[in-house]
Order: structure tokens, then sequence, then C-alpha cells
């Protein structure tokens, strides 16, 4: 532990000098790509979406028997339904059959490496989870405010729950499963805050189904109030979890500082801190 933290602290010695800064991070830690490539790509891919809906919504989308729908909407569902399906296995897969199989030598620097990569899956899970639950949400009910319903299949729905849904359960579980795998403080057991920031923005899809059989059986007001829609909330606060999980990292993160050497960097005062200066060893 010693040797690797005092390699470690060289390592991190010589990187400062090089880039002439102190406290800064090497780019084989921390790049800014990670955070805004996603973030970039969802925001193009989705404009381009809600273009397509623009254009062939209102002209090809309102009448779920006609040809013209099968053309531009459901062709689109049958798209989207198996290729989201498939990415789902696919990243999962991934993820776990490259999992870190010696969590246990993992080092500092590694550890925090992977805590940055943690951060940009959650800020495209954010991401992700702003277009399906409130971009392309709100303008679901102010569709069926204009056009009222037709199926459970009308273009809104199309892109809202079979599409933007499925990605941003994609992104959630890809970071827990990110976090299980790669992560020594995750790996051992289950974070309840980070179940619970996966698992309850995942229940709006299944509540969709309960949505849709209502909105089938009793003709009620499209207004977003409707207890039928409460369900939606409710899971939607579940996002609140994201605390829970940002103090999970935050602390593990300063343990990790703190063996890694850089804390004699950072500008934190340590005699302020409760716990003991260099008390925690990641690697041990
Ligand atoms: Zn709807």
């Amino acid at each position: 532990m010693s040797t690797v933290s005092g390699s470690l602290a060289d390592t991190e010695h010589r990187d400062a000098a090089e880039q002439g800064g102190g406290s800064k991070l090497g780019a084989d830690v921390f790049d800014w790509k990670i955070i805004w490539v996603p973030f970039v790509a969802m925001f193009a891919f989705y404009s381009m979406i809600r273009v397509y809906e623009q254009i062939y919504g209102f002209s090809a989308g309102l009448d779920s028997f006609s040809d013209e729908f099968k053309t531009y909407w459901l062709s689109v569902l049958w798209i989207e339904l198996p290729t989201l399906g498939a990415a789902f296995v696919g990243v999962m897969a991934y993820l776990w059959k490259t999992r870190d199989r010696d969590l246990a030598n993992v080092t500092p620097r590694e550890e925090i490496r992977r805590y940055f990569v943690l951060m940009a899956w959650l800020t495209a899970y954010a991401t992700a989870v702003y277009w399906g639950a409130s971009f392309f949400t709100e303008q679901d009910g102010t569709w069926h405010q204009t056009v009222v319903r037709d199926t459970d299949f009308t273009p809104s729905h199309i892109l809202e729950f079979y599409l933007s849904y499925p990605i941003y359960i994609i992104m959630g579980c890809g970071a827990f499963m990110y976090a299980k795998t790669r992560l020594p403080f995750y790996a051992k057991g289950y974070s309840v805050p980070f179940l619970l920031f996966v698992v309850g923005p995942f229940m709006i899809f299944p509540n969709v189904g309960l949505n849709e059989w209502g909105h089938t059986f009793w003709f009620m007001e499209e207004i977003f109030v409707a207890p039928l829609h409460w369900g939606f909330v409710f899971f939607g606060w579940f996002a609140l979890a994201v605390f829970g999980v940002s103090l999970q990292i935050l602390g593990r993160l300063r343990e990790v500082i703190i063996a890694s050497g850089l804390e004699a960097k950072c500008s934190f005062n340590e005699e302020t801190s409760p716990l003991p200066a260099g008390a925690p060893a990641a690697a041990e």
C-alpha cells in the first residue's frame, strides 16, 4: 500500500509539473469529454426526433388505422423497441463481462478515475430523464389536450414511452451496473439510495401500463393532477435519492483522495474535518 501510494504521488507530481499546475487532475483521471459528449449527442438526437414529430405528427399521426400511420409511426415503434431492448441487454452484458475481478487491489488514482466515469454516467442519466420524464412527458399532456386519445400508440407515446423512457432506463441501470462492477464501495452490497435512484424512475415505465389501462376504461380529464397520474409523480420523486448517492460518492472520494496523496495539493483543511487524516486506506 505504501509503495503504491508513494509511486502514485510521484506520478502525480510529474503530472502536475508537466501541466504547470497545482491541483489539476491529469487527463488520464478526468476528461470533460465524458460529460459533454453524451449531453450534446442526446440534445442532437432528441432535437432531430422532435423535428420528425413536427413534420409527421399531425400529417400522418392522427389516425392509427391509416396507411400513413403505419408508414411513419408504427415503423418507428417496430424499430425502436427491439433496438432498445437489445441495447439494454448489450450494455448490461458488456459491463458485467468487463467487470473488475480484482477490486481489492484498485489503486486510489484508478478509483478516483472510475468515480469520474460514474459521475459521467449519472450526468447522462439525468439528461436522459430530463428528455423523457420532463420534455416528452409534458408535451404528451399537451398532445392529449389537443388531439385527445386514439390508441396507446399515438406519435407522442411512440417517442415518449417507447423511446425516451427506455433510453433513460438504460442509462440508469448502466450507471448502477458500472458502480457495482468497478467501484469497491458499491461492489460489497446494495446501496439503498442508488437502488431507489434507478428503480424509482424505472417504475414509471411499468406504470405506463396502468396509466394506459386506466385511460382506456375511465374517460377522464387529461390533466396531469388526475389521480391516475399520481404514480408518475410518486416514482419521479425517487429522483431525490440523488442526494444520498452524492453523499456516498463524495464521502468515498474524500477517503480515496487522501489515500492517493492528491490531498496535499487540495485546499481543504484536514484539521477541521472529523476524520483523522490519512486514516482510510483504499487499497488495503
Ligand atoms: Zn399520453
